[in-house]
């Protein structure tokens, strides 16, 4: 089910307890501002989720209230991630779903990183 992105954070989504420790994860990348690990449910060879180490609910949550080194320090990390994984040539893709419409289902921000097959247009 979608999450109300409204909605204040809840310390205990699955991935506020992945980032304490309390559950586990398949780490692929760490640093001080992301922890980034494989998706349990990958929709490509490589599926890897992103998520800012801040309580942040959603994109439009963390474009509007992180600072402009949380920002930078998230985005240069999803970087980090793509080069260390070797997905520049021939490529991949990034996604953000936002709120209801999205199908946010996780309520902490996660951008997906999607390779290892060719992509055409839009994911349904
Ligand atoms: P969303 O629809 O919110 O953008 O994506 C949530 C993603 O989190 C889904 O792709 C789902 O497979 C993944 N996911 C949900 N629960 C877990 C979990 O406990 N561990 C991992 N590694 N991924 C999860």
């Amino acid at each position: 089910m979608p999450i109300d992105p409204k909605l204040p954070y809840d310390n205990d989504n699955i991935f506020a307890r992945i980032l304490r420790g309390e559950l586990p994860c398949s780490k692929v990348y760490e640093d001080d501002h992301a922890l980034a690990f494989n998706d349990i449910r990958p929709q490509a060879p490589v599926h890897v989720l992103v998520i800012p180490k801040a309580p942040f609910v959603s994109w439009d949550d963390f474009t509007a209230k992180a600072s402009d080194a949380q920002i930078a320090g998230f985005m240069r990390a999803v970087g980090e991630v793509t080069r260390q994984l070797e997905l520049d040539q021939p490529g991949y893709r990034l996604m953000v779903n936002m709120g209801g419409h999205g199908h946010q289902e996780v309520a902490h921000l996660h951008v997906h990183i999607f390779g290892g097959r060719q992509f055409f247009h839009m994911i349904a």
